[in-house]
């Protein structure tokens, strides 16, 4: 019985502790499925969870794919040449101009000739010695305008004499003061000079396409003459206004102001590199130079200022003119153009920030009309308290991004927002500039600009000297014809009204370097097909023969 009870006691504990535990238990087994459903659960969330951020993945890829979109988008929209051009061009194109060894062309000899003008050679032209062995030459015939105004065609036929000249050891020729050139034979029939002059007109500065010009000149005067002539006879006057043309470079270094604007240009045969036209403008001196070239870059303004320029720019914000050495004047028309766009999308205490800059600049504005009546001094003190308010305003709490890049934009600028205030004959805005290369815009549209860097080159050349001369109320077609005939090949045409042609600069070294550049695009591509058409054309006329004078 003593032991028994223990024993009774004992499982009666056992069965208390049990029963003690029984809740325990209980509460472990439903841990235990309720850690088993919270496992399911996590591993379910942490599906989603996955899943999840696989979606968000996708969506910025999207969303980046998108941006790039837009970006481009927006590029294509503020994109100024050939919006619509090709992006990849043709590995190898096919080169312009007629195949090698096709039969020649010539213009035929007049049915009609107007005038025959008789040339004798009394003397050298050069020492005026008397001349022996005289011959004469084969007629040259002209086929050339009246001077407008009312120009009528008209066929003339030039005499000249050959000589020996027993001083100069050589023989001379008879030469009239209106023939443009003493070719004869093959090239015996020529475009006169009051011709070529009214079509370099109505190309470079009224914008009329070589191919269109053919008709109307075809239609106006009955003279049939094809677009690739136009293109060699600007080649020739290019020539001939080349030290005008250094002489209004030269003229253009000593400006006080000079507006520099650029736009997007066209070249067929530069390969992929994109060109630019760009535009110096001179108020002062009535004078707007057109450069074209392979660059966007602050090379083309140093090389057309030089770089000992002590004068002052006028620009648009284009980042390449930060590190020009001169001193720059920024267009405030740009920045009041940024306002305004601020001004449609900032709302409330965001516009505050906008609309100060806009007050600022409008008052600068009224300021440069009213400055000029106030003593030197305080001058100074009304430029000093519109940078200081500028300073101010940047210097304020800006939050908004929009506004902050704005103002990143104005404090990369600060010293060049008010320059106009201090420069007299600095506008307040780059319009100058703008308004000057509107045209060359106008021209780049009809004629998708230049086919080769050299046409380029003439094309620069010529439209400079054409708007200078429109400028200074002077018109090209009265001036050219005398140049063309001229036998000083330094002559310089008077195409500043009422001031003398300065000296010409050195040729500019940038236009040959573009050439250049383009040729060794383009050399692979040609020596291949050389060699391609050398094999074709064994056993057909050699191109030589192809080319006879005529009859
Ligand atoms: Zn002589």
């Amino acid at each position: 019985m003593g032991l028994l009870l223990p024993t009774v006691g004992a499982l009666d504990v056992g069965a208390r502790i049990r029963e003690a535990l029984a809740p325990l238990v209980d509460r472990l087994r439903a841990a235990e499925v309720e850690r088993a459903a919270l496992a399911a659960r996590l591993a379910a969330a942490e599906r989603d969870r996955d899943r999840w951020r696989r979606r968000a993945e996708a969506l910025k890829a999207e969303n980046d794919r998108l941006k790039a979109e837009l970006e481009e988008a927006r590029r294509a929209a503020k994109r100024q040449a050939a919006p619509f051009g090709r992006r990849r061009r043709k590995k190898d194109p096919k080169r312009p101009g007629r195949p090698e060894g096709h039969a020649g062309a010539f213009r035929p000899v007049p049915d009609q000739v107007d005038e025959h003008i008789f040339v004798p050679l009394d003397a050298c032209p050069v020492c005026r010695s008397p001349v022996s062995d005289l011959r004469s030459l084969a007629p040259q015939y002209v086929d050339d305008i009246t001077p407008p105004p009312n120009p009528q065609h008209r066929v003339l036929c030039y005499h000249n004499q050959s000589g020996y000249c027993p001083r100069c050891h050589r023989r001379v020729e008879s030469r009239h003061p209106d023939q443009c050139s003493s070719a004869r034979g093959a090239a015996g029939v020529q475009l006169g000079p009051h011709l070529i002059a009214l079509a370099t007109d109505l190309h470079y500065r009224v914008g009329v396409t070589f191919a269109k010009l053919s008709g109307v000149i075809a239609l106006i005067f009955g003279i049939v003459v094809c677009a690739a002539t136009w293109a060699r006879a600007a080649r020739r006057v290019a020539r001939r206004l080349r030290p005008t043309h250094l002489s209004l470079v030269a003229a253009v270094r000593t400006a006080l102001v000079v507006h520099v604007d650029e736009t997007g240009w066209y070249i067929t045969w530069a390969g992929m590199t994109k060109p630019w036209l760009h535009v110096f403008a001179v108020p002062e001196l009535l004078i707007t130079l057109f450069a074209i070239r392979l660059s966007r870059g602050r090379d083309v303004a140093l090389e057309i200022l030089g770089d000992q320029y002590a004068g002052t720019i006028g620009i648009d914000g284009w980042a390449a003119y930060i590190k020009l050495p001169c001193r720059k004047g920024q267009c405030n028309g740009h920045f009041l153009r940024r306002c305004l766009e601020l001004l449609e999308v900032q709302k409330r205490g965001a516009a505050r920030f906008p609309h100060a800059v806009q007050r600022l600049l409008l008052a600068g504005f009224q300021a440069k009309a009213l400055l000029p009546a106030l003593p030197p001094a305080d001058q100074a003190a009304v430029v000093e308290q519109f940078q200081g308010q500028m300073r101010g305003l940047l210097g304020g709490r800006i939050a908004e991004p929009a506004n902050l890049r704005f103002a990143q934009h104005l404090r990369r600028h600060e010293d060049e927002i008010f320059t106009y205030l201090e420069v007299p004959g600095l506008g307040p805005t780059n319009n100058e500039a703008e308004r000057e290369i509107r045209p060359g815009v106008v021209t780049r549209k009809m004629s998708a600009g230049n086919r080769t860097p050299d046409g380029a080159h003439d094309h620069e050349i010529i439209a400079s000297v054409s708007r200078t001369a429109e400028r200074n109320g002077l018109l090209l077609p009265k001036l050219l014809p005398g140049l063309l005939c001229s036998t000083d090949p330094h002559a310089i045409l008077p195409v500043l009204a009422d001031r003398p042609m300065p000296p010409p600069v050195a040729p500019l070294p940038g236009w040959a370097r573009d050439n250049d550049k383009a040729k060794e695009k383009l050399h692979g591509t040609r020596r291949r097909r050389r060699v391609r058409r050398a094999g074709r054309s064994l056993g057909g006329p050699h191109p030589t023969e192809a080319r006879a004078p005529p009859a």
